[in-house]
């Protein structure tokens, strides 16, 4: 799937896709509660039942003429807590058959340090965890790595082999919440899932994208900013962060655009835009063109 925003192409590659009860993510999100929500959520981000599939995948932004991937999934590595179960091996042919070989990768963004945003930042090889993305540099916000650097735990508890090395080698930039990527790409703090995360802004002749990262998991809670997931590390910071993206990318009283709404763990079409009226906050699923096949 592909999206254009001005000059910015967005690709979304995905690695996994899990069904799952949304409530099994967002506790709060029991059936029930799900009902007044239930005729725009459907089809795309529930069935019938309240269950979802959460998808997790990387974003590849072409802007300004660097690649910049946000977010490198689990990686080809066991999954924390998950007995055994690995992630898969063939997610570099997938991002080359979009288009977009590990050496054209320019710039690697982690929205956070969690697992699964971090876990082909490296690969095994002889027994080392090295780059898998040759020639990029890799932004971390600060007070992330700062974090989960003096101690390892919960979802980032393998940032020893995900993050570190590259740190260590010099390859990574420590960086503010609100770095600017390009001209046209740049970080937005959005702390609470974890203690430094961002989300990624994109503006471009007078169009707007927002890539998520994990300040929201599912797109019921644009309209329900509240319901926290499991694993927050703030729940309250957490909340307040989509109050505040809900202000300023949904559709705004003088007529304003909303902003095309990515999500990083959103089911396919993975995409849309907040709106809100008498009816309450709703979110508009956005399906976009397909990509278009190679030649032979
Ligand atoms: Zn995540």
């Amino acid at each position: 799937m592909r999206w254009t925003i001005g000059d910015v192409t967005v690709t979304k590659v995905v690695e996994l896709v899990q069904a799952l009860p949304l409530a099994g993510l967002l506790p709060d999100a029991t059936p029930e509660a799900l009902e007044p929500h239930a005729s725009w959520l459907q089809p795309h981000f529930v069935d019938a039942e309240g269950s979802t599939s959460l998808s997790i995948h990387s974003f590849v932004v072409e802007s300004q003429g660097r690649t910049i991937l946000v977010d490198t999934c689990v990686g080809d590595r066991a999954i924390p807590g998950m007995d055994g179960l690995r992630g898969p091996s063939d997610f570099p042919d997938r991002l080359a058959a979009a288009g977009f070989p590990v050496d054209t990768i320019d710039v690697v963004c982690c929205t956070h340090l969690h697992f699964d945003h971090v876990g082909w930042n490296t690969r095994l090889r002889d027994g080392r965890w090295v780059p898998t993305f040759p020639r990029a540099r890799y932004l971390f916000c600060r007070q992330e790595y700062e974090h989960w650097a003096a101690e390892p735990s919960g979802y980032a508890l393998n940032v020893g082999d995900t993050v570190a090395p590259l740190v260590d080698s010099g390859l990574a930039d420590l960086v503010d919440p609100d770095h600017a990527v390009t001209g046209e790409v740049r970080f937005v703090p959005s702390h609470g899932h974890s203690p430094g995360h961002v989300s990624v802004l994109i503006e471009s002749a007078g169009e707007r994208a927002l890539i998520t990262g994990d300040a929201t998991h599912h797109p019921v809670q644009w309209a329900e900013p509240e319901w926290g997931m499991g694993g927050d590390w703030d729940p309250a910071m957490g909340a307040e962060a989509r109050r505040r993206l809900r202000a300023e990318h949904a559709q705004g009283p003088d007529g304003r655009p909303p902003t095309l709404v990515l999500g990083t763990h959103y089911a396919a079409p993975s995409a849309g835009r907040i709106v809100g009226d008498d009816e309450g906050w709703r979110f508009v699923a956005e399906v976009p063109e397909p990509v278009p096949a190679e030649g032979p």
